[in-house]
């Protein structure tokens, strides 16, 4: 498996833990991001180095998730170019996650995000206001200074901006496949927001500590409380500083595991006091190799007294790997991971902080060595994420049919639509509300016609659809692309291209299209849309003025820096029902034809090959793999939609084929019957069944 880490803390003990045991089975790449003010996205370093691809990234930082252009043109080739089956986005505060949703998203690229802080919901990431923690029921409650400012920033009032914010973290959700909560809180917290999601996962971090090798005897006769983290006012550390003014003539000590800066003048500061508080003995930055030799050891209790909703912490786990209890505030995401410990404690204030550990000090509350530590370990979180990832790459996506009008600027005879009717598109509003609708269960458009590239507002919706995070495939005659203009714009929108050329003769495809000059216009348009796609596949519609000439076709097709050639039987539908006579030929007169170019095609060329209207019995044995139409176990995976103003019409394509499809009395012998669609009625009606000879098992023949 090819997986993209995307993280702005480098070294998340959990993370990184993670990290390093998957890059062992999987190629890992992982993208770490460093901000500074002002600066565009760049790319700063590619390197190798313990089997691990670090991208680093210099980025400015953003707190709300405006669209950010740069990030999305940064991301993009280097999607194309490492090819992940799935990224893997760890969310701290700063990370403008939309641009690399959209970007991963058009490639079909899987996406699983991690939520380490609030910040998908919160523009602060901590749910905290500065002053109280923020229990919001819904974004439109948000009313603290950064929303204010960032509102006004924008020029927008706050009712209007908070509910942008709701459309965007939706957006966000949609485009995920996976979004992993690191507590049971947190979930609470974004389902009474965005609503409940099958999406949303609780997974506890899992602790990635080297193993204690041999127990330290704490030599100290008077309880040791301990605190590790940083000096960050919503750590509480000056909750501790409360307890302990109240804690005179007792006998304790407290150990303080310090991740501080003394670059920074208010943190050296800080330092500088509590270091007076002659209870007080401070460590700095003690290395993870050593966290139980140079600190756990030496503590009888840890203190988290942590004034906002902790996501983790780190350290809760890490003090019940090193079996000992701890005494934490009054937070629901941290007291639903000290269930069944018998020693730990919960404090609403400094003054129950100060009870609690007067009553450790007084021996009324003892340590019992037999109690229940719950924390996992890193291999076992490795599992579960490797099960989450299955189970994301597993799900095949479901793809969304987009009918967008009929009005085309050729006027093909097999058009399954009939010749331009109705004579108009769809307008662009109901066609985006269609999109937004639809996102959260499909992740693949087709948008299809018509010629969607005729239409004026079609870039704008193309970028629609992109901004959703659809991955898009655009049915066209690809012959507006003979502009080469048109296709710069397309750049970065990732479209896979399905087009079609009926023959290597400009006179057949143009009489089969009725209009002169259409097949230099698509073969210029192929050319030019080549280097700004993801692939193109071309169709071959079969027609009774092309098939003869395949094998020239195939030849002349595959010369042009394609992905797939894609061969299709008629649907005797619209126009291809109207002229029926004159276009559409036998299976049996087809079979021959088709037969020498798949066979040109296996000798000369990688390209891959689909069959299409094709029923098993009019298709060689070795190509009966290419056949477009297969059951499948989820019938809904491609809906088709035409809306209308007044109506729309939805149809689930595989089901609706069905409808239109019929087998034979014959068909019962056939070793393909149960997998078998037939053929369509029309054609039934008007050829019979005398063409479709059921495959029956050979009979051994006994010695
Ligand atoms: S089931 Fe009928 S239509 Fe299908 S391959 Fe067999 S004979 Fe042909």
């Amino acid at each position: 498996m090819k997986i993209m880490h995307i993280s702005p803390n480098r070294y998340h003990p959990c993370l990184w833990g993670l990290i390093k045991k998957q890059s062992s089975v999987h190629s890992v790449f992982y993208f770490t991001l460093s901000f500074s003010q002002g600066t565009t996205p760049k790319l700063a370093a590619t390197y190798k180095k313990d089997k691990i691809t670090y991208i680093e990234i210099k980025l400015g930082k953003t707190c709300d998730y405006s669209f950010d252009i740069g990030l999305q043109r940064l991301f993009n080739p280097l999607l194309k170019k490492y090819r992940p089956d799935l990224i893997h986005v760890h969310l701290f505060s700063g990370v403008n996650v939309i641009p690399i949703l959209n970007a991963a998203s058009s490639l079909g690229v899987k996406k699983i995000l991690i939520l380490h802080d609030h910040s998908l919901l919160c523009l602060k990431g901590v749910l905290h206001d500065g002053t109280k923690k923020c229990s919001i029921k819904a974004l439109s409650d948000c009313n603290c200074g950064e929303v204010k400012k960032l509102a006004g920033e924008r020029g927008m009032a706050l009712s209007a901006y908070n509910q942008l914010r709701k459309e965007m973290i939706i957006s966000i959700i949609n485009m995920s496949d996976k979004v992993i909560c690191c507590s049971y809180a947190q979930k609470r917290v974004l389902e009474g927001i965005c609503g409940k999601s099958q999406k949303f996962v609780m997974l506890y971090y899992g602790i990635a500590l080297p193993a204690i090798d041999k127990i330290i005897k704490k030599k100290d006769t008077y309880p040791v409380f301990g605190y590790l983290g940083s000096l960050h006012f919503l750590k509480g550390i000056s909750v501790i500083e409360d307890a302990l003014k109240r804690l005179r003539n007792h006998k304790y000590e407290i150990l303080m595991g310090l991740r501080c800066n003394l670059d920074n003048p208010a943190e050296k500061r800080y330092l500088e006091k509590i270091v007076k508080y002659n209870v007080i003995k401070v460590l700095q930055n003690i290395r993870n190799r050593e966290i139980y030799r140079d600190f756990f050891s030496r503590i009888d209790y840890l203190i988290i007294p942590s004034l906002w909703e902790e996501t983790g912490p780190m350290t809760l786990f890490e003090s019940f790997f090193c079996k000992v209890p701890v005494i934490i505030s009054n937070q629901a995401s941290m007291k639903e991971k000290i269930r069944g410990n018998k020693g730990s404690r919960v404090f609403k204030n400094a003054k129950e902080l100060s009870d609690i550990m007067r009553k450790v000090i007084k021996g009324y509350i003892c340590k019992t060595s037999r109690d229940v530590f719950k924390f996992k370990d890193i291999d076992k979180y490795t599992q579960e994420i490797e099960l989450l990832y299955r189970d994301v790459i597993d799900r095949p996506s479901k793809t969304l049919k987009l009918k967008i009008g009929y009005l085309c600027n050729s006027r093909c005879i097999f058009c399954v639509t009939g010749d331009n009717h109705p004579k108009k598109f769809i307008d662009l509003p109901t066609l985006k509300g269609t999109l937004q609708k639809y996102r959260n269960t499909y992740e693949q458009v087709i948008i299809t016609g018509g010629e969607p590239s005729f239409r004026k507002d079609f870039f704008l919706l193309i970028e629609f659809a992109y901004r959703l995070g659809y991955k898009i495939t655009l049915e066209t005659n690809a012959r507006m692309f003979s502009n080469k203009n048109l296709c710069r714009q397309l750049e970065y929108f990732n479209l896979n291209i399905v087009t079609h050329i009926e023959s290597f003769k400009p006179r057949t495809h143009d009489l089969t299209t009725m209009v002169l000059g259409s097949f230099n216009e698509t073969i210029r348009g192929i050319k030019n849309i080549r280097k700004y796609c993801t692939s193109i596949t071309i169709k071959i519609m079969l027609t009774r003025l092309n098939y003869k000439h395949l094998l020239y076709t195939v030849k002349f097709i595959s010369n042009m820096d394609i992905d797939t050639v894609h061969f299709v039987f008629l649907t005797p539908w619209g126009s291809s029902y109207s002229y029926f006579e004159a276009i559409m030929p036998h299976y049996y007169e087809v079979r021959h034809f088709l037969t020498d170019a798949l066979i040109w095609l296996a000798a000369n060329s990688k390209l891959p090959v689909i069959i299409e209207g094709f029923p098993f019995c009019v298709v060689e044995p070795k190509f009966r793999d290419f056949l477009f139409e297969k059951p499948v176990k989820d019938k809904s995976r491609m809906f088709g939609i035409y809306p209308g103003k007044s109506a729309v019409h939805t149809y689930h394509i595989y089901k609706e084929r069905l409808k239109q499809k019929k087998k034979f009395s014959q068909c019962g012998r056939c070793v393909f019957d149960k997998i078998c669609e037939g053929v369509y009625k029309r054609y039934a009606e008007k050829r019979g069944s005398g063409e479709f000879i059921p495959i029956v098992k050979k009979l051994k023949i006994a010695q």
